[in-house]
């Protein structure tokens, strides 16, 4: 049974009792039952019982070590919780339980990918000459046949791909063509139709594999580190750079800390020289958004012009 909204509250006012009157097994108990709450960010804002964990049980001059760490316990699980993507709150714009059931289905695409070592005799069509690479590349350009699924929008499509992961490259052309047919093939079947999502997708795809600060993405797609049926379903914020992603994991992490103990305490001082406005009128606050052995981050906002910023 997990407890409602009313039954926290409950306990939480509970626990302020028990705290006073320094009935440590009591507060024990309560924090206990505490552990089956099932934290979202709206039940969190709602009942505060992480602030109150934080600010008061943790803090509480009457607890002791076992109470307060049952209290860091809770708050730090209910961090976990709430950034931990769960059925319930899918993080992306895909449906893949509905991939799963399609790629179940449809075993006959599965089947062959083939390996996508490279071949020692590919022969046939020649690979394309390496004084191309930092040029566009396009199916036509490469006088390649790609096998086009035959609808106008897909066949554009499968265009795009090749582009994208040919151009700026000396990669053998039909090996390109390989890969860029299965990625079109497996993004297909996700949708199932060529509709906006299909190709928003696409979209996606293409941007992320020509993006040249980050060409790790379509080398891995293209040695099939990466497999295209993989990459077909793989998150937007997987396909970003490994920059990217701390950002986006350092974003996520303080949104989960708000969200169980509220907003950092926000402090006033004239210790940063804000880069854009010249002023001295910062607030910040600092949190540790990776390891714990690592230092802090400092993120500060001028109150001036609202220019932001963080350094470690
Ligand atoms: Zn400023």
């Amino acid at each position: 049974m997990s407890l409602s909204d009313e039954d926290v509250l409950k306990i939480v006012s509970k626990l302020k009792k028990s705290l006073e009157q320094e009935n440590h097994s009591l507060s024990e108990d309560l924090l206990k039952q505490l552990e089956k709450f099932t934290p979202t960010t709206e039940r969190l804002k709602k009942t505060k019982v992480g602030v109150f964990l934080t600010n008061e049980v943790r803090k509480h001059e009457k607890a002791n070590e076992n109470v307060k760490n049952l209290a860091k316990d809770l708050v730090n699980q209910w961090k976990k919780d709430i950034q931990a993507p769960s059925p319930a709150h899918p993080v992306k714009a895909e449906k893949p339980e509905k991939i799963e059931k399609k790629s179940l289905l449809k075993v006959d695409v599965e089947k062959k990918p083939a390996p996508l070592k490279r071949a020692p005799t590919e022969p046939s069509i020649p690979a394309t000459p390496a004084s191309a690479t930092d040029d566009t590349r396009t199916v036509k350009s490469d006088g390649v046949r790609p096998k086009y699924p035959g609808d106008g929008v897909r066949d554009k499509c499968l265009d795009l791909l090749y582009k994208a992961m040919a151009s700026n490259t000396t990669e053998d052309s039909q090996r390109v063509l390989k890969v860029a047919e299965q990625v079109e093939q497996y993004t297909y079947q996700s949708f199932d139709q060529v509709g906006e999502p299909y190709k928003a997708r696409i979209r996606t795809e293409v941007m992320n594999l020509q993006n040249k600060t980050h060409p790790e993405l379509r080398m891995k797609v293209l040695s099939g580190e990466i497999t295209a049926k993989d990459f077909a379903v793989m998150p937007v914020e997987e396909m970003a750079s490994k920059e990217r992603q701390d950002e986006i994991a350092a974003e996520k992490k303080k949104a989960a800390h708000d969200a169980v103990v509220g907003k950092p305490v926000q402090q006033t001082t004239d210790m940063f020289l804000c880069g854009r406005c010249k002023q001295r009128k910062c607030t910040y606050f600092q949190m540790q958004t990776r390891s714990a052995d690592e230092p802090m981050t400092t993120f500060v906002t001028c109150t001036y012009c609202g220019h932001k910023w963080k350094f470690c």
